[in-house]
């Protein structure tokens, strides 16, 4: 029989209410013995008033409501209790105490949604929606993770799987029985079943960069020579669009750091002029940092001061940013601007250049659209298509896209048939990882295991 596991499931710190749940076999016993309802008796689904009491010594722990829910229509699919205690740490540590003292033991994080994917009742990608839900700093990455959740990828992954089952069940009906009286597959009919599986998983594969960055968010380095306009820059970004409360240390003492929502992706912006002051002492260490956060972005502005000529430091700072996706921006446009977008164009050939001013703030919102643009890969991803967000479906999806390929070709050259089975399976067995059918204890344990405490 399964444990009957117990956590505190809501954050930790001072909040109007704290909720201990426990879940398995035992917790109806539980709840039992330690809630003394005002009004019995406890009605199963139904919040009920009354008392956490202890049963060795009658001490009142809390004034609380309590629900108990029975399988299988629960979050886990076990019997669940639920108390609703003072949002207090102590009323919430001397609740779990009494749960665990009467037969529950502590979980794991993330082991009630562990529970709820061990049973069935969602698959591995809803089960990794739901940290991403809890996560998500933006609407949009919000939505995506709930369209997961409530299983678009699924049901995408499962579709292109069922096509394969088809395949596979049609080639190794061909490979058992030649001599029947069946229906041979012939390589044309293989190569247009592949063909029309390899276009599914494209399409799928489409809104993965967009949804890698929904997911873990982009970060943006400002870079150029003191004083071109990147502090003001940073300002303007966070007037017009809302900072993000973040828990990701970043905001260290030598970098100039701020997250953001822009139009829905969560960004990380990084003021590189932050990294050389700090290295005022040792000017070395500073230009080393910069050109280490530099390397690390996803993606560069760099700025020049349009009212006068390029400078060697110009160059030079520009040196370090040519292998990057750059939008360079020539600002200070509102006093007389010397500069031509040639001239910046030169420094970085592959970026796109336009023209602003922080003081009016003119090109402003062009630039973001353009950072949009940029963000959404040019795409205009439609609505039923889930968007890909986790490298690790990434991942599997990519190592399917291949398996595939390699049927394809073999079949163009009219291979055995069993070998062409061999590829199509391990497509097959890749999707299935996604969903979490066909995968590794390892792998489900360290999808877990980045989940928080109590979910
Ligand atoms: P940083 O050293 O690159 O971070 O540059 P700052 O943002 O600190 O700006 C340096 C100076 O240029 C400040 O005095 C700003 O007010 C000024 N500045 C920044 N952008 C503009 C602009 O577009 N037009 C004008 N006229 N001044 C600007």
């Amino acid at each position: 029989m399964e444990d009957t596991i117990s956590a505190v499931a809501t954050a930790w710190g001072e909040g109007g209410i704290g909720i201990v749940r426990i879940s398995g076999p035992k917790s109806y016993e539980i709840l039992q013995r330690i809630f003394i309802p005002k009004r019995p008796p406890l009605v199963h689904r139904q919040l009920t008033y009354g008392q956490i009491v202890d049963p060795s010594n009658q001490n009142v722990i809390d004034e609380v409501l309590a629900v108990f829910m029975q399988a299988p229509h629960t979050y886990t699919t076990e019997d669940i209790a639920e108390i609703h205690c003072h949002g207090s740490s102590v009323a919430l540590q001397r609740v779990l105490a009494l749960t665990l003292e009467h037969g529950a033991r502590i979980a794991e994080p993330g082991e009630f949604t562990k529970r709820a994917f061990l049973n069935g009742r969602i698959d591995l990608s809803q089960a990794e929606a739901v940290i991403d839900l809890i996560r998500a700093k933006t609407e949009k990455s919000f939505d995506a993770a709930m369209n997961q959740m409530e299983g678009v990828l699924s049901q995408k992954i499962c579709a292109i799987r069922e096509k394969l089952t088809d395949l596979l069940v049609t080639i190794a009906v061909n490979l058992d029985y030649p001599d029947e009286d069946i229906e041979e597959i012939t390589y044309e009919q293989m190569d247009n079943s592949l063909r029309d599986i390899e276009s599914a998983i494209s399409l799928l594969l489409e809104t993965a960069q967009t949804g890698k960055l929904l997911r873990e968010g982009i970060s943006i380095a400002i870079a150029g020579k003191p004083n071109v306009g990147k502090s003001s820059l940073m300002n303007q970004f966070l007037r017009e669009s809302r900072a993000i409360v973040t828990d990701i240390p970043g905001t260290t003492r030598d970098t100039i750091e701020e997250s953001l929502n822009l139009r829905g992706f969560p960004v990380r912006l990084i003021d590189t002029a932050g990294i050389r002051e700090a290295g005022d002492i040792i000017e070395k260490i500073g230009i080393e940092k910069s050109k280490e956060v530099l390397a690390g972005a996803d993606f560069v502005i760099f700025m020049l001061d349009g009212s006068r000529p390029l400078t060697l430091e110009d160059r030079e700072a520009a040196s370090h940013i040519r292998e990057k996706k750059a939008l360079i921006l020539v600002n200070k446009t509102d006093l007389d601007c010397v500069l031509t977008e040639e001239e910046a164009k030169s420094l970085i050939p592959d970026a796109s250049v336009m023209f602003t001013s922080m003081e009016s703030g003119e090109g402003m919102r062009e630039a973001e659209e353009y950072i949009f643009r940029m963000l959404c890969n040019g795409d205009v991803v439609s609505e039923q298509m889930p968007f890909i967000t986790n490298v690790r479906h990434i991942d599997c999806i990519k190592k399917a896209q291949e398996e595939i390929q390699a049927a394809l070709l073999l079949c163009q050259s009219n291979q055995a048939l069993d070998f062409i089975e061999v590829n199509v399976r391990q497509g097959f067995e890749y999707l299935g990882e996604i969903i979490g059918e066909t995968v590794s204890d390892t792998i489900i344990d360290e999808v877990f295991s980045r989940f928080c405490l109590g979910k």
